[in-house]
């Protein structure tokens, strides 16, 4: 399958081509943000702060 993803921090869209499942995290190819899914139908995803500002 192909999910588009945007991503919450740049807004960039991108797709992936896997099998998304709840709680997945990857990164942003753009700007490499870690991102979770939060669910996938509707997709949703959120980013993950891993590193202080
Ligand atoms: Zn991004």
């Amino acid at each position: 399958m192909i999910a588009k993803i945007k991503c919450p921090v740049c807004a960039e869209e991108f797709n992936l081509e896997s099998d998304l499942e709840a709680s997945d995290t990857f990164h942003c190819a753009e700007c490499e943000a870690l991102l979770e899914i939060v669910s996938v139908d509707p997709l949703r995803v959120k980013a993950i702060r891993d590193r202080a500002e």
